[in-house]
Order: C-alpha cells, then sequence, then structure tokens
C-alpha cells in the first residue's frame, strides 16, 4: 500500500495501490498499461482542488503534474498545445511572455489546467465562458493505451464529451487553446447593502465584463467586485506589493484563519465576526494583467457547493438561502459567492446550452458543512440546478441525465472509448452510471 492521498480541502482521502508520477506521454501509456495487466482501476490527480471524490481510487493513482509547459504556438490563431498537467499559476505567465491570455479565469490559479478543464472550473462574466469553452483540441489516452486526437473536426463526439470529463473517458495528455491577445483589468471593489445588489443585480452582471459578489451570511453586506477590460496605459496602477500582502496574505489569509479556528470553537460569534469580515475588506481599485486580477490566493481551508442554477433564477435562490440563514442561524462564516456566466456548446459544462447563474457556499474545514450543504441544494433543486462537478453535492446519474440533454451521447462515447471501465470509482460510477 502507498501513502494516503488527500485532496486540498481535506474531506476527501484515498490509499491508492500504487501512485504513478510520470512526465511524458510514454509514461502515461505505461501506467494505462499497469493498470490493465493488473486488472484495476486508475484515477488521475491534478492539484486536488476538487472537494468531491473525483479522484479517490485503491488502483493506480496517476500524477500528471510532471507534464508541464506550453510545447507550441501558433501565433497567427492565438492558439497554443499545452501540456495538460501544467498548472495554471504558471501558463497564465507563460501565455503573457506571448502577448496571449485565456479569456476568463476562475479565482485562484493553483490547479492543473486539465484537472481544471475536466470538471468545468468558470470564473465570472456574462459574456464570457467557462475554461473548457477554450479548448480547441485535446489528446488523450485511451484505455487500450492508444493516442486519440480530437477536436470539433476531428473525432468530435469525443471532444464533446472529454472536454469535462471528469477523467473519466482516458487520460488527458495535451490541450490545445483558443487564447485572446493579452489584456488588462480595470478592477473596482467595493462593500454594498444586499438589498441594493439583489434589485440591481440583473444590470450590475450587464454592464460589467465581470462581476464577483460576496455575501456575508447574518449580515447586509456584499463585497461587489467589478472588473472591467482598459487598454494599455488605462485606468489606475496595479495595487502596491505591500496592499497585496496586506490585504490577501495578512488580512484574507492569516487573521482570516486565526478568526475561522476561534469560531470554529465559538460559533455563536458568528455573525458578530461576520459583520467585522464584512467591514474589513474595504473599497479597493487598481488596474493590472487579467490573470493577476482574477486570481488571488486563498489559504484558508473549507469545503464548498457550488451550482448553476439559470440566470433568471438566482434573486429566489439568494431570498430563499437568506431565509433559511435567518431560520436556521447556522454558523457559516465564510461568504456567499455569486457570478454570471455564458452558454457554452460542451456537453457535460454546468453552462451547456444556459445562461447561469453561479452560487456556492463554503465552510471552514474545521466546522461541519452537512445542514448548509443539505439545505442549499434542497433549494437549488427546485430551480434546475447544475452542480459544479468538483464541489460538493449528492446527485447520481438518473437527476444528472435529466439535467443535461446530451448525457445519454456521453455515455455512449465513454461506451466506445472505455468499455471496460479503467477510468471509474465509486463516485464516477454514482455520477455516470456502471
Ligand atoms: C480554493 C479553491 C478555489 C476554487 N476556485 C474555483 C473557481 O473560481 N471556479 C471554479 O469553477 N472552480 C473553482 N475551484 C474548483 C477547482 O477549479 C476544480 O475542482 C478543479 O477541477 C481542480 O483542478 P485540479 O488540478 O486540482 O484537479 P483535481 O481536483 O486533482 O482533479 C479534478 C478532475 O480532473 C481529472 N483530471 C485531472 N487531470 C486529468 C487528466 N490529465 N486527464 C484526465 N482527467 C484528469 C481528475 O481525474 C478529476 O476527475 C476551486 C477550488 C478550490 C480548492
Amino acid at each position: 500500500m502507498s501513502a494516503t492521498w488527500r485532496n486540498w480541502g481535506g474531506n476527501v482521502s484515498a490509499r491508492p495501490g500504487l501512485v504513478t508520477e510520470v512526465s511524458s506521454i510514454e509514461g502515461v501509456r505505461g501506467a494505462v498499461r499497469t493498470a490493465r495487466e493488473r486488472g484495476v482501476p486508475l484515477r488521475v490527480a491534478g492539484s486536488g482542488h476538487s472537494f468531491t471524490p473525483l479522484v479517490a481510487t485503491d488502483g493506480v493513482l496517476l500524477r500528471v503534474d510532471g507534464l508541464r509547459g506550453v510545447l507550441d504556438v501558433d501565433r497567427e490563431r492565438a492558439r497554443v498545445r499545452v501540456a495538460a498537467g501544467t498548472p495554471l499559476h504558471e501558463l497564465n505567465p507563460a501565455l503573457q511572455a506571448l502577448g496571449l491570455a485565456l479569456p476568463n479565469l476562475g479565482d485562484i490559479d493553483r490547479q492543473t489546467l486539465s484537472g481544471a478543464v475536466a470538471t468545468g472550473t468558470h470564473g465570472t462574466g456574462v459574456r464570457l465562458q467557462g475554461i473548457a469553452a477554450a479548448v480547441c483540441g485535446l489528446t488523450l489516452v485511451l484505455a487500450d493505451g492508444s493516442l486519440l486526437r480530437c477536436s470539433a473536426e476531428e473525432e468530435p463526439e469525443v471532444f464533446q464529451a472529454a472536454r469535462v470529463g471528469l477523467g473519466a473517458l482516458g487520460v488527458v495528455v495535451e490541450l490545445e487553446l483558443q487564447c485572446v491577445p493579452a489584456f488588462r483589468l480595470h478592477a473596482r471593489e467595493s462593500g454594498e447593502s444586499f438589498a441594493g445588489v439583489l434589485a440591481s443585480i440583473h444590470d450590475l452582471a450587464d454592464s460589467h465584463d465581470h462581476v464577483d459578489m460576496h455575501w456575508f451570511p447574518h449580515t447586509d453586506r456584499v463585497l461587489v467586485k467589478r472588473n472591467d477590460r482598459v487598454g494599455p496605459g488605462e485606468g489606475p496602477g496595479p495595487l502596491p506589493a505591500w496592499r497585496r500582502r496586506l490585504d490577501d496574505d495578512l488580512l484574507a489569509n492569516r487573521v482570516y484563519e486565526g478568526v475561522n479556528r476561534l469560531l470554529s470553537r465559538v460559533p455563536a460569534a458568528t455573525a458578530r465576526a461576520n459583520q467585522l469580515s464584512a467591514r474589513a475588506l474595504g473599497a479597493r481599485e487598481f488596474a493590472d494583467d487579467s490573470w493577476r486580477v482574477f486570481c488571488s490566493s486563498r489559504e484558508v481551508r473549507f469545503v464548498e457547493s457550488e451550482y448553476a442554477v439559470p440566470r433568471r433564477a438566482v434573486v429566489p435562490v439568494l431570498t430563499e438561502l437568506r431565509a433559511w440563514f435567518e431560520r436556521s442561524r447556522e454558523p457559516v462564516p465564510f461568504p456567499v459567492e455569486v457570478r454570471f456566466v455564458g452558454a457554452d456548446d460542451v456537453w457535460l459544462s454546468t453552462a451547456y446550452e444556459r445562461d447561469n447563474a453561479y452560487v456556492a457556499v463554503h465552510q471552514y474545514h474545521r466546522m461541519d458543512p452537512s445542514r448548509l450543504f443539505a439545505a442549499f441544494e434542497a433549494i437549488v433543486a427546485e430551480h434546475a440546478g447544475r452542480p459544479h462537478w468538483g464541489k460538493v453535492h449528492t446527485l447520481g446519474a438518473e437527476r444528472l441525465g435529466e439535467l443535461y440533454p446530451r448525457f445519454a451521447d456521453v455515455l455512449a462515447v465513454r461506451d466506445r472509448v472505455d468499455p471496460d471501465r479503467r477510468f471509474t470509482n465509486d463516485h464516477v460510477r454514482h455520477l455516470l452510471g456502471d
């Protein structure tokens, strides 16, 4: 037996029979061959930032973080070919050096590219899409050890199924990305009232390139982040290094960790602490390279559930969630995050053919998230909520089949490329069936 594997949130662990680290496509093929010869399943681990047990296995755990780097650039079409395990925090500056960027990103950059794409990781912006929508080609090692390249023109069905593929179709070894020219964002962050934000939420989403909201439960305060594109030399300068350190390192991480630890022992003080946290994150305005604005450091461990609901459902969902907090007084020190993303055509994307609002609830890792997650799931179930694949939820194949119009097509592709179910585990069986 090898050592225990744990995810970032600490809520999932596994004892793989074998952990294999690879740095070449041949290495990946070797690992798949080993799993086949031993008759055991194989799961790929990215950087372990999913809160769902997607990676857990007692078979072969394949680490792909040795497959990294930008392999090729097509400057005319602004496309790059990237090794699957490249972490976003290496990819972003590498793209910048080429004068390129991803059109949208989530709020951290610790994930591997393949892990972020496989679960449908997204940022915010009604006219933009999740990271998987920027993928224009994939190369996979399949269960029989063969190498398959797919795109909208080549093996299009595999391409549609494998972009947000949950690691269930094969091992992704390379991804091709459609980038945009590097750009800067002008960030404006301010504290506002819950009622005011709710009254103008659709105007807010429509009138900015990216809007991200953090509402502190048990308070009337919402931190609203508006990010808009600006040309070179426009807008204010970047945050000074001391301010970034004060906000991100000290307030958002070290002080916040201390507050959360205290609250895990004295939960009754949560509402009061949330008032203070909401006010501590004051107004800021700055401009910087897009990826420096999108991503920040998140050191305080938590567990999270996030659902995509049709855009029009965002006000009812937030109103019901607020009523639940008032009724239950559940101690939750972490903010509820609200974002918007436009529809895409990726079969298992939460935004498949639907403009979405994303609502996320978080709980500090030393506090019990079960009541919060159950109440939240009951609310979004009434609004055709589609769960983020990497964040805690309980939905299984039957309900997911109703929520995803191309679910049966994904299963058909899986039957073709992995008939013996080499790339499965208990959680994937729950999601996709046997
Ligand atoms: C602090 C924090 C902040 C986050 N912020 C956001 C956010 O802003 N937006 C958002 O949408 N999500 C966010 N997430 C969720 C996160 O982006 C996803 O869970 C993502 O999948 C994590 O990537 P990873 O590299 O850690 O992958 P893992 O969690 O290690 O793996 C995820 C899945 O990808 C599969 N996989 C990985 N690599 C391959 C490969 N090469 N071939 C086949 N399958 C593969 C794995 O088998 C697994 O099924 C956040 C998570 C955390 C912990």
